[in-house]
Formats: structure tokens, C-alpha cells, sequence
């Protein structure tokens, strides 16, 4: 994509320019000019002066404050040469000079330069200004006249078609009801009748949601590709400025430019930047600047009538929750298109998409790629293809191998190796043992997916060794089985500790914290609690007007329900651990047998690990839920 409206050269600019020039002049005038012709004079020490003086030598004498030139006597017709020096204080010198018959006057006071003088009265005052319009600028001219002070042009880029690097919607996969939506706008926008034809209104609004990187501003990009109509692009954090009623500017003037390019797309990427709801707003005492942008921009929304020239609004965010409900109203963004993160058909068309770009060896097998990252998004995939052929590139081979995909999915779900943290022995033996607790009880505990690697490799930001769980399958509900077979999993690693150790170690903590959140959510919003009933005591975000954490999440509870809810909590949180105790119990052995393989090799994974896992003592199974 490439910019259009080259943006005119400002008046700032022009008046920086100048300034410039005139500071030029200035300098040379009054430091560089002087002291190139003054260096042609060879400067002599006082006492040399002196010297000559009492010597008879010196013709005649100009004496200034710093500066004494002479000329000496020199043979009739030649000119003679001039010498400077610098005076000391010297009372006796009029006297000396007139004793020996030197010729001398003062230096008359330096004659002001009109020029000089016009630049030392010019030149500040113009700094002044320029201080000012650079502030002015930012503010965007607010409400003053078109005039030489205003600068109130949007920072909205302009697409157009027909550029090398065009996005189209092929290069957008896994989203396919976000696409066809997309693609009726486009429809529409080369070709209208087909819709008026009938009487059918476009959508003035469009608001594409999702989480971050699934594709939702490379999917406007590739409405900018394909429509073959101006495309306005700006980001709701650019309308947000310093001085209040410059975004409010800012949104009139794109507008307005929309409005001479018709039909086209306005693109306004990030809109919670000023759409926030101005309820949440007025706990921080409100911003005003926001609240002004927002409104201007509703105002426009409202202003062009169907009929009206075709200007579509296109945005985009990622925290819909948070936009203020006047944003969704029909007539405004009307519609909401969800973009979500890909299913596994999805990850596996986006996963071809990147592979085409990288040299893929012949033992690659996508699907099971796109099997083993459920959850990921298209930015997500993107960098994970990116990531497997830096690997195969360090490693100095020619194509990217699946073992490089392999390794790409476990940084980025744990994080990268860290070799240079060295556990001790003892440390060691605990990481090992806490991970074999881990991989037990999963294997054991329905809801947790399939074991796939243990390691006592440090790696990421905190964790000693991992165990990696891939799931088999994309899974879009959890059942109360499964939550607690997590839970269990989570507190596995603990469990082994106290039974193999008997004490506790602070490995712990961030399974606990996981747990722990898990067991609070099934009471708090999946109403999974018999004495709590299906009640969600979380409010959901959209009635939680602070959703900014600043309050409480929580709906109003009373005292009791507050510690009903703790004890559910707790209650569930202990029975996962003494089901993880049990299973570690009942297969001591394997525990045991698992832990000493481990530390010799230090990451266990595949049909070894699988093979082992199979020995798992399932007979008397687990004690059931409470
Ligand atoms: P968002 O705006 O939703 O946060 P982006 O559109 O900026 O995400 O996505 C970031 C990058 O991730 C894109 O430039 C693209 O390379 C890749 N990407 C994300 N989603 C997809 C998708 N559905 N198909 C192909 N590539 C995608
Ligand atoms: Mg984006
Ligand atoms: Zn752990």
C-alpha cells in the first residue's frame, strides 16, 4: 500500500525553513565573517609590544578594550605590517606610547550594525512563534479560522488499489463468515444497484470483533485491496490528542474527506481508543477529550442519510465490552462481525498460507500442526511458521522439518530453554519428581489432554521444567469432570513433592495460583457449585462499568455468600489435591521408576513416554468428585 495524499508541506515547515535560513545569516555575519578576516592578523604578546614600543619600532597604535593593533615603522613606500595583541591593564601605556612618539587613538565604539541589530530584535520573537504553532499544529487548529494558524488535516492515510503489495482476501483464512460479510461490502461498493435495486440498505457500520491478531486489520486492508474505492485508515488512538476538541477536529475533517471521495471506506482500526463508554469514564473525573471525540464522531455517523453519499464505516476492536452502547445502535455500527480465533480447519488454511512461503521438508505434516495449537491465532501461527524456519535456519539446513514446528509450539506455549539456569542436584530431583506428579495424574484425570513431553529443562520466565499437555481435539465446552481433572493435574506436581519429600517447596506457587483460579471460576461463573447454585457472582464485563479493574468484579454478596464461596473454593481446590495424592500413591512405583529416567535424560516425550504412561495404575480408580 502506498500513500496518496502526500501531505502538503506545512506552514510550520515553511516558517522552520526560515528561521533557519535567517540563523544562518546571522552566524556567518556576526561570528564566522569576523573571525576569518581577524585571523589574518598575527598576534603578538604584550611584553613583545612593549618592547618594540620602547625599541622605537611601532608607527602608530589603535587601542580598543581588547584588542591593541599596531602598525610598525617600515621602509618608505611599503606598507608596513599590522600586529595585534591583547592589553593588560597598564595605566602607563598612553604615556609610553606618547615618550616614544608613537602615534595612537582608541578605537571608536563599535558601530552598530543595523543588520545585526534587526536580526537580535527579528529573530527571538520568531522563535516565539514558531514555539507556537508547533503547539498549535498538534492541537489541529481547533476551532480557529482556516487560516495561517489552523492545521486541522486528519492523519487519515488514503489507500488505493492497484499497488504491488495489495492485500486481497486470499491472503486472509479461518475467518470465513468475518470474509463473506466483508465481501457483500465490497460487493456493494462496485456494484450498488444490485442492492438498491430491491431496496436493500447497506450497513452504514461495520465493527469487526475479536481478540488481537486474528486477522481483523489485515482483513480491512483487504477490503482496501479488493473494493477499488478510496480507503480512509486512521487509528482510534490518533484522534486522541493533548488539547480537548482536537480529535473531535480531527473526525470532522476525515469526514468531510470522505464525503468528497464517495463511495469509499473509512477504516478506524483500535476504536476503543475513543469509544470507551462514557459511563466508565467518569470515575477518573471523566475525559473530556475522548467524550468530545466520541460525540463527533456519533454525530457524524448519524449525519450522512442513506442516500446519501456512500461513505462506510469500517472499524475495528478488540475490547467490544467496553464501547459505549450509543456506538451500537443501528444506524451506527450496526452490524458486529466476529472475528474469532481459527478452528483447526481454519489454523490448517492459514498454516498453508505462511508455508508457502518457507521451504517445507517432505516429512511435514500441517494438520498435525494445526491439531496441536488450538487457541492460536492467525498473528499466533503466522510467527509460529516464522519461528520453525529460523530454527531450521540455525541449524544450517536447507528446509524446515517438523521437529522445527515441534520445537516452535513448545516456545511459544512455555517459553524458551533456558540452559544457563543451573539447578543443584537436590533442585533437580524435586523438578523432576514435581513433573512426573504432573504427568501422572494427568494421564490419569479426564480434561486434561495428552501428555506429550516431560522436561526438567528450564525454560520461559519462570518454570524449572514442564510438562507439556497437547490437546487432541479443539474443545469448545468443559465439563465439571474435566475442570477437576485440571485442577488435579495442576496440583499433581505438589502432591509428588510432599509424598516423595515430605515437604513443600515454593515450585509450586504458580500451579496453585491456576488451580485455584480454575476451582473459583467454576463456583463464581460457571455456576458448578451445589450450595452456590447457578448463580454467576462474577459480573460479566458488560455490566461492570469500571472494567478497567478498578472495582470489584464481583456482584454484590453478602457476608455469608462471600465465605460460601471461599469454602466451595477450598472445598474443591482440597478434593483435587487429595485425588492427586491418591493417584500418586497407588502408582509409587511409576512415580519412582518415571522421576530416576528422567533424571538421566532429562526430557522424556513420545512413544517412550506414552509407553510408560500406559502402566498407570487404573484399577482402583480415583475416588469420584465429592
Ligand atoms: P488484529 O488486528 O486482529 O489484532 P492483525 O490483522 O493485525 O490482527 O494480524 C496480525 C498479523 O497476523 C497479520 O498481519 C497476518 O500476518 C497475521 N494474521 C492474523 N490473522 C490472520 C488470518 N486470519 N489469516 C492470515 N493471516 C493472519
Ligand atoms: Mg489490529
Ligand atoms: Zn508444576
Amino acid at each position: 500500500m502506498s500513500i496518496k495524499d502526500k501531505p502538503q508541506p506545512s506552514r510550520n515547515r515553511q516558517i522552520a525553513n526560515i528561521l533557519f535560513l535567517l540563523a544562518t545569516v546571522f552566524l556567518t555575519a556576526n561570528l564566522i565573517l569576523p573571525s576569518l578576516f581577524g585571523s589574518q592578523i598575527p598576534r603578538v604578546p604584550y611584553s613583545l609590544f612593549i618592547d618594540q614600543v620602547q625599541d622605537g619600532e611601532v608607527a602608530r597604535a589603535s587601542v580598543g578594550q581588547n584588542e591593541i593593533r599596531y602598525q610598525l615603522k617600515g621602509e618608505e613606500n611599503q606598507p608596513a605590517q599590522v600586529f595585534s595583541t591583547t592589553p593588560i591593564f597598564d595605566l602607563e601605556l598612553p604615556k609610553r606610547l606618547e615618550d616614544n612618539g608613537v602615534e595612537f587613538a582608541a578605537v571608536p565604539p563599535p558601530k552598530n550594525n543595523w543588520f545585526t541589530s534587526l536580526l537580535g530584535w527579528v529573530i527571538p520573537p520568531l522563535i516565539f512563534v514558531a514555539i507556537w504553532q508547533f503547539f498549535i499544529g498538534r492541537a489541529g487548529g481547533v476551532g480557529g479560522p482556516q487560516g495561517a494558524l489552523s492545521i486541522n488535516k486528519s492523519k487519515a492515510k488514503v489507500y488505493v488499489e492497484g499497488e504491488s503489495t495489495k492485500v486481497t482476501f486470499d491472503d486472509v483464512a479461518g475467518v470465513e463468515e468475518a470474509k463473506t460479510e466483508l465481501v457483500e461490502i465490497v460487493e456493494f461498493l462496485k456494484n450498488p444497484q444490485r442492492f438498491t435495486s430491491i431496496g436493500a440498505r447497506i450497513p452504514k457500520g461495520v465493527l469487526l470483533v475479536g481478540p488481537p491478531g486474528t486477522g481483523k486489520t489485515l482483513m480491512a486492508k483487504a477490503v482496501a485491496g479488493e473494493a477499488g474505492v478510496a480507503f480512509f485508515s486512521i487509528s482510534g488512538s490518533e484522534f486522541v490528542e493533548l488539547f480537548v476538541g482536537a480529535g473531535a477536529a480531527r473526525v470532522r475533517d476525515l469526514f468531510e474527506q470522505a464525503k468528497k471521495k464517495a463511495p469509499c471506506i473509512i477504516f478506524i482500526d483500535e476504536l476503543d481508543a475513543i469509544g470507551k463508554s462514557r459511563a466508565s469514564a467518569g470515575f477518573y473525573g471523566g475525559n473530556d477529550e475522548r467524550e468530545q471525540t466520541l460525540n463527533q464522531l456519533l454525530t457524524e455517523m448519524d449525519g450522512f442519510a442513506a442516500g446519501d453519499a456512500t461513505v462506510i464505516v469500517l472499524a475495528a476492536t478488540n475490547r467490544p465490552e467496553t464501547l459505549d452502547p450509543a456506538l451500537l445502535r443501528p444506524g451506527r455500527f450496526d452490524r458486529q462481525v466476529l472475528v474469532d480465533r481459527p478452528d483447526l480447519a481454519g489454523r490448517l488454511k492459514i498454516l498453508e498460507i505462511y508455508a508457502q512461503k518457507v521451504k517445507l521438508g517432505s516429512d511435514i505434516d500441517l494438520k498435525a500442526i494445526a491439531t496441536r495449537t488450538p487457541g492460536f491465532a492467525g498473528a499466533d501461527l503466522a510467527n509460529l511458521v516464522n519461528e520453525a524456519a529460523l530454527l531450521a535456519a540455525r541449524a544450517r539446513r536447507e528446509t524446515v522439518a517438523q521437529a522445527d514446528f515441534a520445537e516452535a509450539i513448545e516456545r511459544v506455549v512455555a517459553g524458551l530453554e533456558k540452559k544457563s539456569r543451573v539447578l543443584n542436584d537436590k533442585e533437580k530431583k524435586i523438578v523432576a519428581y514435581h513433573e512426573v506428579g504432573h504427568a501422572l495424574v494427568g494421564a490419569l484425570m479426564p480434561g486434561g489432554s495428552k501428555v506429550a513431553k516431560i522436561s526438567i529443562v528450564p525454560r520461559g520466565m519462570a518454570a524449572l521444567g514442564y510438562t507439556l499437555q497437547l490437546p487432541t481435539e479443539d474443545r469448545f465446552l468443559m465439563d465439571e469432570g474435566e475442570l477437576r481433572g485440571q485442577i488435579a493435574t495442576l496440583l499433581g506436581g505438589r502432591a509428588a513433592e510432599e509424598i516423595v519429600f515430605g515437604s513443600i517447596t515454593t515450585g509450586a506457587a504458580n500451579d496453585l495460583q491456576r488451580a485455584t483460579d480454575l476451582a473459583e471460576r467454576m463456583v463464581t461463573t460457571y455456576g458448578m457449585s451445589k450450595v452456590l447454585g447457578p448463580l454467576a457472582y462474577e459480573k460479566g464485563q458488560q455490566n461492570n462499568f469500571l472494567g478497567d479493574g478498578m472495582m470489584n468484579p464481583r456482584r454484590m454478596v453478602s457476608d455469608e455468600t462471600a465465605k460460601a464461596i471461599d469454602d466451595e473454593v477450598k472445598d474443591i481446590v482440597e478434593t483435587a489435591h487429595h485425588q492427586a495424592l491418591t493417584i500418586l500413591n497407588q502408582n509409587r512405583e511409576l512415580l519412582e521408576k518415571i522421576a530416576q529416567l528422567i533424571l538421566e535424560t532429562e526430557v522424556i516425550e513420545g512413544d517412550e513416554l506414552q509407553k510408560l504412561l500406559g502402566e498407570v495404575n487404573r484399577s482402583e480408580n480415583v475416588p469420584a468428585t465429592v
